[in-house]
């Protein structure tokens, strides 16, 4: 059999660049997917004439020059900015918090009186927020923190806001001006042939198994190429020797509904606890769609069990900790470099995917 230059495990977008580089400096590449399509979770398809996110929204965004020159390379991007609307209990606010959530919790509608009474809120807490509650309300004060950040926060981690650590929360803007882009990014857009046809131009000219999962007979797939890069979960790598990392999986639900129009925007976050689902997504939207049908998706967050996709890394201390030492082994594994959201147990975006898969890149090709 012919030996590749390349396994690359898991065809998701880190596999992808790499591929395409690789590709570029004259190298074959084989990748195996256990899935039956590409892409990992940025695949999207099309449901009912609608391009569907199959694994929750996803919207490209970036300040870094490099990475959106690249994929611009690959894919039109439209004008899509995400201005996700918040219910609580039937009232409807404006995430992120800005001018308009503050105006319409409070009842003010300046900068100086929104200030006033955030800096009046926020007092309560003293010195270093010591966990996720006392990051928001130092935040965004009491209030907003009650109705907007605690119901969600617990169902999308499965814990109190005082057992979580403070960063998750960091990344979320909170402005004085009536601006409601969910991100402070210089672009942003969702491509316009949708996140697999860039995927499919990435790997033009490789060789890939689908429904093939790399532990069903791992010795063969390695002697089957010089190098190999490996995206998939790292303790699985290294059969759980160190124990397992902490992950929470998703489940989603979607149905097309007979109407052109159920929530008028593309995200919508419910935000109480009682309501089971974080978040409900119309796919059309996204891309200004004026299709008679409508395609939506809620978002259960869950538990992960082994057999369920670990969607995300749970980042607190013990699991970094337990990461640090299963990167100790990957450092001494030889002809396998180790990258993507899973083997590197960090929650990138997909701008911060791109950027970590040119610097390998960089330092290996
Ligand atoms: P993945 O996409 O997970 O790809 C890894 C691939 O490896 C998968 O296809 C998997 O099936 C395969 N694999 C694993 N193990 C094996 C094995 N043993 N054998 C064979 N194949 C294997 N980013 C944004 O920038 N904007 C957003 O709006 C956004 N929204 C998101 C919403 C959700 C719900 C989630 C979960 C993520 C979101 N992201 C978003 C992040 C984005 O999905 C990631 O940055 C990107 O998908 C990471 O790509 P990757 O290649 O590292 O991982
Ligand atoms: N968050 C919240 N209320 C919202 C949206 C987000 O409390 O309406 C919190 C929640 O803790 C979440 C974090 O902010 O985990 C980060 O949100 P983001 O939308 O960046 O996360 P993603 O859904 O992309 O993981």
């Amino acid at each position: 059999m012919r030996k590749y230059d390349f396994l690359i495990v898991g065809c998701g977008l880190f596999g992808a660049v790499f591929a395409h580089e690789a590709r570029a400096k004259g190298k074959s590449v084989l990748f195996l997917e256990k899935r039956s399509h590409i892409g990992g979770n940025i695949y999207s398809e099309l449901q009912d004439d609608i391009l569907v996110h199959k694994y929750g929204a996803h919207i490209f965004h970036t300040s870094n020059q490099r990475v959106w020159d690249y994929v611009n390379r690959f894919a039109e991007f439209n004008n899509f900015v995400n201005s996700p609307i918040a219910n609580y209990r039937g009232e409807i606010y404006n995430m992120p918090f800005n001018m308009n959530t503050f105006s319409k919790m409070f009842g003010i509608s300046t900068p100086t009186e929104a200030e006033a009474i955030l800096r009046e809120q926020r007092a309560e807490i003293q010195g270093e927020p010591k966990n996720l509650e006392e990051q928001a309300v130092s935040l965004v004060g009491r209030e907003v923190y009650t109705k907007l950040i605690k119901g969600y926060t617990e169902k999308q981690w499965g814990r109190d806001c005082r057992d979580l650590p403070p960063f998750i929360i960091k990344r979320l803007p909170v402005r004085y001006t009536y601006d409601n882009n969910y991100f402070n990014d210089r672009y942003q857009g969702i491509p316009v042939d949708g996140y697999t046809a860039l995927v499919e131009k990435l790997i033009e000219g490789c060789d890939v198994l689908l429904n093939t999962d790399f532990f069903s007979d791992r010795e063969k797939f390695l002697s089957m190429a010089n190098q190999c890069l490996y995206t998939g979960m790292i303790d699985a790598y290294f059969d759980y020797c160190c124990g397992k990392l902490g992950y929470r999986s998703l489940r989603f639900e979607t149905e097309t509904l007979d109407m052109p129009n159920f929530q008028g925007v593309a995200v919508v976050n419910y935000t109480e606890r009682e309501i089971p689902y974080t978040r409900i997504i119309e796919h059309k939207h996204f891309a200004f769609g004026t299709q008679p049908k409508t395609v939506i998706t809620r978002e259960y967050p869950v538990a992960w069990e082994e057999g369920m996709e670990p969607y995300y890394p749970i980042n607190d201390a013990q699991n970094n900790a337990l990461f640090a030492r299963y990167a100790a082994l990957a450092e001494k594994e030889p002809d396998v470099l180790f990258g993507g959201r899973l083997a590197q147990y960090k929650y990138y975006d997909m701008d911060k995917c791109v950027e970590a898969a040119l610097a390998l890149c960089d330092q290996t090709l």
